[in-house]
């Protein structure tokens, strides 16, 4: 890994700005006002290749990695467009699609996942079952050639506008009778699937969900892989999810300290700029320090993945995640500060992205559970849980 970034992604970050950075936080605020998609920024993105960046050439990808990808979420993020939906389609329905789907999955969704126009969400999370995916209760069954699925999840992002959940299920072994997890792609329209939207305290316009599957039956090619090789699988898909979270976070933390910066430059009430107080700059300058050390742990997981060196990069896509979080909400927190009043008007739209950036301390893996991680797998700790 160079600290020094490529030519190519110098010049991939430039044409995010460029495209994401003409819409700006106005646009998406009025997406969310209007309760509405992004669905402009989102094609103009796909058509730019953006958000296949990482997919296979051959499906109409970038041929590039996980590293490119949270490259151009980062870079959205910073201009006030934090595309949610990328952590989820290209990200980790894309990556386990392209390494363990059949021919046939590929060609039906990467190409549409690669340009935007067909968007995938991705649902683990059970009421029952929570932070302990190990306990989910949504079973597959097999009928003949088919799959029979029954469940409850919930906290799924984007489902109405998805054209299908890619869902963990339980099989049973036919040997031992033991349960493991499997990966089914639902489409949205399926009957038995219903899906019922969760009114959140967050200003977003993507929605999070209830899913009720109900004798849900899909053919036997839903089935992405192995029964067998599912945990594996799953890996592929929550590593690339765990990076792309710390991204839309450290995108968010920039954003929220550019504004900041910004605010207390031309701010005057003691007859100079307030950002000549150190009371203002240390703590700016303190959040800008805690963002630039997460955004290389971010670097250094993506590269790790996209080098093949999966444990290491699980410890690490772990640890920022957690750090991106925790330094995006010290940022915005921060920069809600630094505007006095202003930090908590409409107008300057700061204050309801906290609530926002506090997603980031609670999913995809909650603060708790990557300390659990790194306690037993870093420091050989014994499982506390
Ligand atoms: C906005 C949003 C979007 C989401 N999108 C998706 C999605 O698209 N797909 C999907 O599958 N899921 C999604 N999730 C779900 C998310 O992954 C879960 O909310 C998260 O994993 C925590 O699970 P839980 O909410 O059931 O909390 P719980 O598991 O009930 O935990 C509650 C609290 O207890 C703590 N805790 C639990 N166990 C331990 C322990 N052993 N040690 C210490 N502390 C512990 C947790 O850290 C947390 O603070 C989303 C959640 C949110 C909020």
């Amino acid at each position: 890994m160079s600290f020094i970034e490529s030519e190519e992604r110098t010049a991939l970050r430039k044409a995010v700005r460029q495209v994401a950075g003409s819409y700006g936080f106005a646009y998406t605020d009025r997406c969310i006002r209007e309760g509405r998609r992004p669905d402009e920024v989102w094609s103009e993105m796909g058509r730019a290749g953006f958000l296949g960046v990482n997919l296979p050439e051959e499906y109409g990808g970038g041929g590039a990695g996980i590293y490119e990808l949270a490259l151009v979420l980062e870079e959205a993020a910073a201009c006030g467009v934090p595309l949610i939906m990328m952590v989820v389609s290209p990200a980790i329905c894309g990556t386990i699609i392209s390494r363990f789907g059949t021919p046939a999955q590929r060609q039906r969704w990467l190409p549409g996942l690669a340009d935007g126009s067909a968007v995938m969400a991705f649902g683990i999370t059970e009421p029952d079952a929570g932070s302990n995916s190990h306990n989910i209760r949504t079973v597959a069954r097999r009928d003949g050639d088919d799959w029979v699925l029954d469940g409850r999840k919930v906290f799924i992002t984007g489902v109405a506008d998805a054209d299908a959940v890619l869902v963990v299920a339980r099989t049973t072994d036919a040997r031992t009778g033991s349960l493991r997890p499997a990966l089914f792609i639902l489409p949205r329209e399926t009957p038995g699937f219903e899906y019922r939207r969760i009114e959140m305290d967050i200003r977003e316009s993507e929605g999070q969900y209830e899913l009720y599957l109900d004798e849900v039956r899909l053919p036997a090619d839903a089935l992405v892989g192995e029964p067998d090789g599912a945990i594996a699988q799953l890996f592929a898909g929550l590593n690339p999810e765990r990076i792309m979270a710390a991204a839309m976070a450290v995108g968010s933390g920039r954003y929220a300290l550019a504004k900041a910066a910004d605010y207390v430059r031309t701010r005057e009430v003691w007859g100079q700029p307030i950002g000549a107080h150190q009371g203002l700059a240390h703590p700016l300058a303190q959040r800008h320090i805690e963002v630039e050390l997460a955004r290389l742990m971010m670097q250094k997981a993506a590269t790790l993945w996209d080098e093949g060196q999966d444990q290491a990069a699980g410890e690490a896509a772990n640890m920022a995640k957690y750090a991106a979080a925790e330094a995006s909400i010290g940022a915005l927190d921060q920069a809600i500060q630094s505007h006095g009043g202003n930090g908590l008007t409409r107008e300057y739209g700061l204050a309801s992205m906290l609530a926002w950036a506090r997603i980031g301390r609670v999913a995809p893996v909650s603060r708790e559970m990557v300390l659990n991680f790194v306690a037993q797998h870093s420091l050989g700790l014994p499982k506390s849980y």
